[in-house]
């Protein structure tokens, strides 16, 4: 909070010059809200009223060269200043809405265009420059009481529906502030088409993914978003592999947690829920969504394999192109989508090496078949993700009935995975595979006096490798020895 006002004292300057010229800034959007829940203002953007684009660039310019970055929108940026300016816009409602930048509507009517009423907040920057914030917030649709009372409202219905991102944002929303809609909104989410109204066109999978992005890096709790399509009934056509995980049942011994829907609620929550940057394993954010992103594909092939007898041989396999086919739909990004399913085929792996007492050969072949999208250390990290989700719904609960002995047994049993983990990485350290598979210590240039550069040479290094990989030979001449024998 202190940063936020910080960087807001340090714009004053602009905002005493677009004063001066007659304009009004005001601080809107995401910022206003983030500003009464507390947290950390990430994005300022700032509208301002009553002064043309031209008079707003020429000011902004004293201050930096200056970008349009929707020039059709009217947003300006200052390089290197973390700030969206723009122009308010009037958006027309009807069958073809066009969008018009409008100085000088009402805060009122430039509000109106925002999706939810905790989004549809202004701050009158040039009254509160040195008083208080909060008493000063323009909240025409009721987005304060929204927010305390936890509630996502839209503030035009017949708006709404314009816009199909807007079901994603209400997802993404409701899991981070746990806030629940109210039931007109559930309501025009249960309908709302995933064409745009005007174009016809199925939404943009880059849009799609910002959102489902923000859902599982930015709340404690993504599988609200997910139990919340459920709910309206959205389930099966947007995400229909999650769908399918509905009723498939597992065995109860490995799986006290229910179906495999509700596990994979559970990996998901607990990837991103737990402290996992501070325990020093996450290495960053994108790191963090990989992870939580495979956990929510790591089961995928479990309805087609489930039996009777409740196993599902082979569901790492066949979940990869279940897995592919959902993330085409949110994606185009090859690698994380080849990483993704990297780390639901070899999912089960670790455990088995563990469980198996595999020779270090094994666990090197593992680090070898993972190169180069992913590592041990990201493989261990779902596995033991995997291994957390497994409470059942009263330990849950835990806070509120207190069984005391259910909570205690679960920790043990969470104590356990934290420690077969240490098993698997200290392992994977002491191999030197953590982070990438061993190198070969003989190379062409070894041999280059003995063979020639071609398909020959290439038997020879690989022949080589499997030496090193399966017999722990790493001495170059012993190896050029084997080799040539
Ligand atoms: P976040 O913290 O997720 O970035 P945000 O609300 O700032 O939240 P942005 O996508 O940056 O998210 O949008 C900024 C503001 O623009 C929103 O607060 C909202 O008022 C408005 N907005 C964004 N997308 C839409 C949309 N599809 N329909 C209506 N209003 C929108």
């Amino acid at each position: 909070m202190k940063d936020f006002l910080k960087k807001i004292n340090k714009l004053k300057p602009i905002f005493l010059d677009i004063i001066n010229l007659g304009g009004i800034p005001y601080l809107v959007g995401g910022s206003v809200r983030d500003f009464v829940l507390a947290k950390d203002v990430k994005d300022i953007d700032i509208e301002i009223h009553k002064i043309s684009l031209k008079e707003l660039e020429g000011i902004l310019k004293k201050f930096g060269h200056v970008r349009f970055v929707g020039k059709k929108f009217g947003v300006l940026r200052i390089d290197g200043i973390d700030v969206d300016w723009s122009l308010p816009r009037r958006d027309s409602i009807g069958r073809k809405p066009k969008v018009k930048i409008d100085p000088n509507i009402s805060i009122k009517d430039a509000l109106h265009r925002r999706d939810l009423t905790i989004n549809a907040m202004a701050i009158d920057l040039s009254k509160v420059l040195d008083k208080d914030f909060k008493k000063n917030i323009i909240d025409p649709f009721g987005g304060l009481k929204d927010i305390k009372d936890k509630k996502l409202r839209a503030v035009d219905k017949s708006f709404f529906i314009q816009d199909p991102l807007r079901l994603f944002r209400v997802m993404q929303f409701l899991a981070r502030f746990e806030m629940q809609p109210d039931r007109v909104l559930d309501n025009i989410c249960k309908k709302i088409s995933l064409k745009d109204s005007v174009t016809g066109k199925k939404i943009s999978r880059e849009r799609i993914f910002d959102e489902i992005k923000k859902l599982l890096l930015k709340s404690k709790k993504p599988s609200l978003g997910f139990g919340w399509l459920r709910k309206i009934g959205r389930l099966k056509d947007i995400f229909p592999e999650l769908y399918d995980l509905i009723g498939v049942k597992q065995k109860k011994i490995y799986h006290p947690e229910g179906d495999v829907f509700e596990h994979t609620m559970q990996t998901i929550d607990v990837a991103a829920s737990l402290d996992l940057v501070n325990l020093d394993l996450y290495k960053d954010e994108n790191e963090k969504f990989l992870i939580i992103l495979s956990l929510l594909c790591h089961d995928l092939g479990k309805p087609e394999t489930t039996d009777e007898s409740l196993s599902a041989k082979g569901h790492e396999k066949l979940g990869v192109a279940v897995a592919k086919k959902l993330l085409k739909r949110i994606t185009r990004d090859k690698i994380l989508i080849a990483s993704v399913c990297k780390l639901v085929l070899y999912h089960m792996r670790p455990v088995q090496l563990l469980e198996g007492k595999a020779k270090s050969s094994a666990y090197k072949r593992l680090a070898i078949k993972l190169e180069p999208q992913v590592n041990m250390r990201q493989l261990g990290i779902v596995t033991l993700i995997d291994k957390l989700g497994r409470k059942p719904k009263a330990v849950i609960k835990e806070e509120t009935i207190k069984r005391k002995q259910e909570v205690l047994n679960n920790r043990l049993v969470d104590k356990k995975y934290f420690r077969e983990f240490e098993i698997f990485l200290s392992k994977v350290k002491n191999l030197k595979i953590e982070s990438g598979s061993e190198k070969p210590v003989l190379l062409g240039r070894d041999i280059l006096d003995l063979v020639k550069p071609g398909p020959q040479m290439g038997e020879i290094l690989k022949l080589a490798y499997k030496i090193q990989i399966e017999e722990g030979v790493k001495d170059k001449e012993a190896l050029k020895k084997r080799v040539l024998r």
